[in-house]
């Protein structure tokens, strides 16, 4: 079991950085809460906590003091950067510490799964004296995420698929980083070989839900399976499971003729 900690930056009175209309407390927080989501819906064995889950002011002291006393494996805080500036940062502490190579080797992981599946500028791996950082126990990071003085920045932040892309790529290094195991999909019976039919293998998940719904309109019932393969996840959208290869195959001959591309996986 992970216990992980998530820091949504800011809240209540302390609005974070204010520009074009947004307010970085607000972002955190939607991003936190679709992280902790995304993380329990897609994998087994992760706990969480987080700092809040509404728009509270929560001192910095106490924000550690919670991780702390939880005894949490690892600490992240999220926050949205301003100043100038465009892309994406991570920070660890800037000093020596007991758990700084563990610290750097996860930061590393989850900084490049985030630049992979974002089309953020990689502004660096960097180190800071924060608060979060220096009083925190377990390993820890901070992210920052775009600039919300940054125009072209700010108006892809009021996109409402941009909070669940940035959830989910931090989802998506946090797996990597803890070697999480996806929730398994729809069982196989009894050890048995399974002819799963792949109709579509995609890198952001909200491309394979599509994928399915376009399914869905041609009658066929489907579903998404992460897949890792060479330190990439991958969303498979799965039309069918058999017992008999036969039945795969026709699967796969009907979805063809319907347009679709596909190929069969062994289980
Ligand atoms: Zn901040």
């Amino acid at each position: 079991m992970v216990k992980l900690f998530i820091d949504p930056g800011h809240g209540g009175s302390d609005p974070g950085a204010v520009a074009n209309g947004l307010q970085e407390k607000n972002l955190t927080l939607s991003i936190a809460i679709a992280l902790r989501d995304y993380l329990t819906s897609h994998y087994q064995d992760i706990s969480i906590r987080m700092s809040r889950t509404s728009d509270q002011s929560i001192a910095l002291s106490e924000r550690t003091r919670m991780a702390n006393q939880w005894g949490a494996d690892f600490y992240l805080s999220i926050h949205i950067n301003a100043g100038g500036g465009v892309g994406f940062e991570s920070y660890i502490w800037n000093r020596q510490f007991t758990n700084k190579s563990r610290t750097q080797q996860l930061r590393s992981t989850i900084h490049q799964a985030i630049i992979r599946q974002t089309d953020w500028r990689d502004r660096g791996q960097k180190e800071a004296n924060f608060h979060v950082l220096r009083e925190t126990t377990m390993p820890a990071i901070l992210t920052e995420n775009g600039f919300i003085d940054h125009q072209e920045e700010a108006r892809s932040m009021r996109k409402s698929n941009w909070i669940d892309q940035v959830a989910e790529a931090h989802a998506i290094g946090i797996a990597e980083a803890f070697h999480l195991k996806t929730n398994t999909a729809p069982p196989t019976q009894n050890g048995q070989t399974l002819y799963r039919v792949v109709a579509g293998s995609f890198i952001h998940e909200r491309n394979a839900r599509e994928q399915i719904n376009a399914l869905q309109n041609k009658g066929y019932d489907s579903y998404v399976l992460p897949y890792r393969e060479q330190n990439q996840t991958y969303f498979r959208v799965v039309a069918g499971a058999f017992n008999q290869r036969s039945n795969a195959e026709n699967r796969l001959k009907a979805l063809k003729n319907d347009g679709f591309d596909g190929f069969i996986v062994v289980v």
